[in-house]
């Protein structure tokens, strides 16, 4: 769906002047499950957005919506709870949380559409919610931040869709920035942009298509583990608020004190906050073979401390790892299922494709979904 096609569907149902909108989905190059263990993360805005065409409708409370990739629509009233579609909730969280800050927001007319791929760990989701947030602040001289935006994107996920997320998705999707990635402070909120030129190298992810009931409930688990694991340390080092706070020689003197679960996640853990500091290191003298390797590395440890891999997931990054041009692979996500994310050298990328997804298919009977992205801008206006 291309901004063409998305103005003139609105064209043909609403009149009068109207502005476009895009917000993109990300890609996380390295740091998962850090974010809940105070530490860092890496994504970056990706070239894959949602599109909004949108003008506000002063004469009425009345917000209409079409969601053009699903031929879906709604029109409802600003305060209504009740809603037909999934993805008018995200909407509504947006307007609700930004009438909770004391904004006043009046009805809209607006045409939606995209090309995040739904559901695939690229964020569709927090993309939606950006596009909507930043185009009613812009619109309505609302004066909000990036960052208030984020939060709005982000409480919004959790009041109206019931997903308790955090605010890496939301946070790239408003600030990302073309050949840079966001270095997140998951601990203070603070962020550094870290240049990303991969230039001979390309992003592939090759999507799974697994998605596993699963992962919430071993999400919880993981969580405990690293709680537990933080309760044991703090006994004696009382200043460790978080896995952020304890070094491998610290964690050493515990082995006898804790399971051998605990010991592994919370290993994984520590061992990926610094990987994330060493990749933002080689990124800014432009070493990619380093950050490859970390890539390596952190699947390594989901796999087999974390155990959040499945083996749809590992036959691909083994596959990458045996490859001659794939200078790094890992799954990324919480795991259990979803995409692999690798660096590929951009000559041999079709052949990776292809071979990766033979590979696949003769594991498992079909073929991964590929994507390619790129490192983009995040949220703005268009028009
Ligand atoms: P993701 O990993 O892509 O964020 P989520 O399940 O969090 O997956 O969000 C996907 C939901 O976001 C969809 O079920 C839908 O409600 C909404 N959504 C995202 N993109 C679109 C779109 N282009 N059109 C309509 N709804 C969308
Ligand atoms: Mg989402």
């Amino acid at each position: 769906m291309n901004t063409e096609q998305l103005t003139k569907d609105f064209k043909t149902r609403f009149k009068g002047d109207y502005a476009v909108f895009s917000a993109p989905g990300r890609i996380n190059i390295i740091g998962e499950h850090t974010d809940y263990n105070n530490g860092f993360v890496l994504p970056g805005a990706i070239d894959k957005t949602i599109e909004l065409v949108i003008r506000i409708n002063h004469n009425s409370n009345i917000i209409n919506v079409v969601a053009n990739d699903l031929n879906e629509e709604e029109s409802i009233t600003i305060d209504t709870t009740q809603t037909n579609y999934h993805w008018t909730k995200y909407i509504l969280g947006v307007v609700g949380e930004l009438k909770k800050l004391g904004c006043n927001i009046p009805g809209f007319d607006s045409v939606f559409g995209g090309n995040v791929p739904l559901g695939s760990g690229m964020s569709s989701s927090a993309a939606l919610e950006s596009v909507f947030g930043f185009a009613l602040n812009e619109l309505l001289g609302l004066n909000l931040n990036r960052f208030q935006l984020a939060k709005v994107g982000q409480m919004a996920e959790h009041h109206y869709v019931g997903v308790r997320c955090g605010i890496m998705d939301q946070f790239a999707s408003l600030f990302g920035e073309e050949d840079k990635l966001v270095k997140l402070d998951c601990r203070s909120l603070e962020y550094e942009m870290i240049p990303f030129h991969p230039d001979k190298y390309s992003i592939v992810l090759l999507d799974t298509k697994v998605s596993h009931s699963l992962a919430s409930s071993e999400y919880n688990k993981r969580r405990a583990s690293c709680e537990k694991g933080v309760s044991i340390i703090a006994a004696k080092y009382n200043q460790v608020k978080s896995l952020r706070d304890v070094s491998i020689d610290m964690l050493e003197e515990f082995i006898d004190e804790m399971s051998i679960e605990t010991y592994k996640r919370c290993l994984y853990v520590i061992g990926e906050i610094d990987r994330l500091q060493k990749a933002c290191e080689a990124l800014n003298i432009n070493d990619f073979s380093t950050v490859g390797r970390l890539m390596y590395e952190t699947h390594d440890g989901l796999q087999l401390l974390y155990e959040v891999s499945c083996k749809e997931l590992d036959v691909l990054v083994q596959f990458a790892k045996g490859y001659n041009g794939a200078i790094g692979s890992r799954m990324m996500g919480g795991g259990f299922g979803g995409c692999t994310i690798s660096l590929v050298e951009a000559v041999k990328k079709q052949y990776f494709i292809k071979q990766s997804s033979l590979k696949f298919k003769s594991e498992f009977g079909y073929l991964p979904v590929v994507h390619e992205v790129k490192i983009a801008d995040g949220a703005k206006r268009i028009l």
